[in-house]
């Protein structure tokens, strides 16, 4: 499970112009609002991300009017996301240590949006164990992986905004699977209709070879259909090898998903040196979307152009090593009130 509040030092505090009861913390790679005075720079505070959903406690009362959410918010011009407390509001045993995790001990779980019904159908049993669910981690929680790997050439992929579909062909057997579950047949699903629409089956059987194809299904009754399209597609963005429990590199997944005629997610470049500040990337990320060039894009996904595995990667809370983050755009975020 993603940590969404742990102990962390609040790297710096910078006055907001125009403001004097608040001023602008960083907190790992995030920025947000605090009371003026409340912490001092190389303080620890409990900082709770974006997506938080807070227990109904009178100290989280605040949040009431937000449904109890941690959203990205703009005070005084300055974009804040997440929220420090004083470490007071921890239970009285936990031990005090930055970068321990306290999600559970505050009772936080993380704000999902609720699933199409386009989506739904009854599943046939868990996600396969020999595929990787999809997953991108953060940028803001990764500054030791950008110090790594900076300089390193990359694509980056526009993030859009609908739900993750896998569709496999293990020992000749078909399979379709929404985020965490494999999906029974079923007419009236979107995520099987493109599979028969698209000849998904036989693409896959082809390949001679066990594999998975994992991509966003968006479009027509799916997260209110922020790039306007007609009707519903899927964008792929993983083509990976089973048997080498292994994704393809760009260039190869490029070429398959040509061979196969399939939509790819929009690519933005190809020729993207990753730099390691944090703030930098947010405003590569800050832009419109390809598709739809009047709506603000989600965000932006990096990956290394030559892919690599990296145990910096490989905890509980992020991917399984893989070196490929996201960037959301606080502008989408906070136009949709997330
Ligand atoms: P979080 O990890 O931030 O708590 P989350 O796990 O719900 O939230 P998302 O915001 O859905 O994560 O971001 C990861 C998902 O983004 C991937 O699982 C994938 O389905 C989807 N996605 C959309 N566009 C892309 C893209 N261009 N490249 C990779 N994944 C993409
Ligand atoms: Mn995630």
């Amino acid at each position: 499970m993603r940590t969404l509040a742990s102990i962390q030092k609040i790297k710096a505090l910078e006055p907001i112009e125009g403001a004097d009861a608040i001023e602008k913390a960083t907190v790992l790679g995030w920025q947000l609002v605090v009371k003026k005075n409340e912490f001092k720079a190389g303080d620890l505070a409990v900082y709770c991300e974006i997506d938080s959903l807070m227990p109904d406690k009178p100290e989280f009362e605040f949040l009431k009017p937000r449904k109890m959410r941690i959203r990205t918010v703009r005070l005084r011009g300055q974009i804040s996301q997440g929220i420090c407390f004083p470490l007071s509001i921890l239970p009285v045993d936990f031990q005090i240590e930055e970068d321990a995790d306290c999600t559970e001990a505050l009772e936080i779980v993380k704000y999902d949006p609720p699933m199409p019904a386009c989506l739904g159908g009854i599943a046939k049993g868990k996600f396969p164990s020999f595929i990787p669910k999809t997953d991108e981690t953060r940028v803001q929680v990764l500054q030791e992986v950008l110090d790594k790997y900076k300089g390193v050439k990359c694509y980056v992929t526009e993030k859009v905004d609908g739900s993750s579909v896998t569709y496999y062909i293990n020992n000749g057997e078909f399979g379709v699977c929404s985020r965490n579950l494999e999906l029974l047949e079923n007419e009236e699903n979107s995520l099987w209709k493109f599979a028969r629409q698209n000849d998904i089956e036989n693409k896959l059987l082809s390949l001679n070879k066990n594999f998975a194809l994992q991509g966003e299904i968006v479009g027509e009754g799916i997260q209110s259909n922020k790039l306007k399209l007609k009707g519903q597609t899927v964008m792929f963005f993983n083509a990976f090898d089973i048997d080498k429990f292994e994704y393809l590199q760009f260039d190869q997944f490029n070429e398959l998903i040509e061979k196969l005629q399939l939509p790819m997610v929009p690519i933005i470049t190809t020729d993207y040196e990753l730099v390691n500040d944090i703030d930098t990337i947010i405003k590569t990320a800050t832009i419109k979307s390809i598709v739809c060039p009047d709506v603000w894009a989600e965000g932006i996904v990096i990956r290394p152009l030559n892919e690599k595995i990296d145990a910096l990667l490989s905890n509980e809370n992020f991917n399984n090593g893989r070196v490929s983050f996201k960037a959301v755009n606080p502008e989408f975020l906070l136009k949709y009130g997330e």
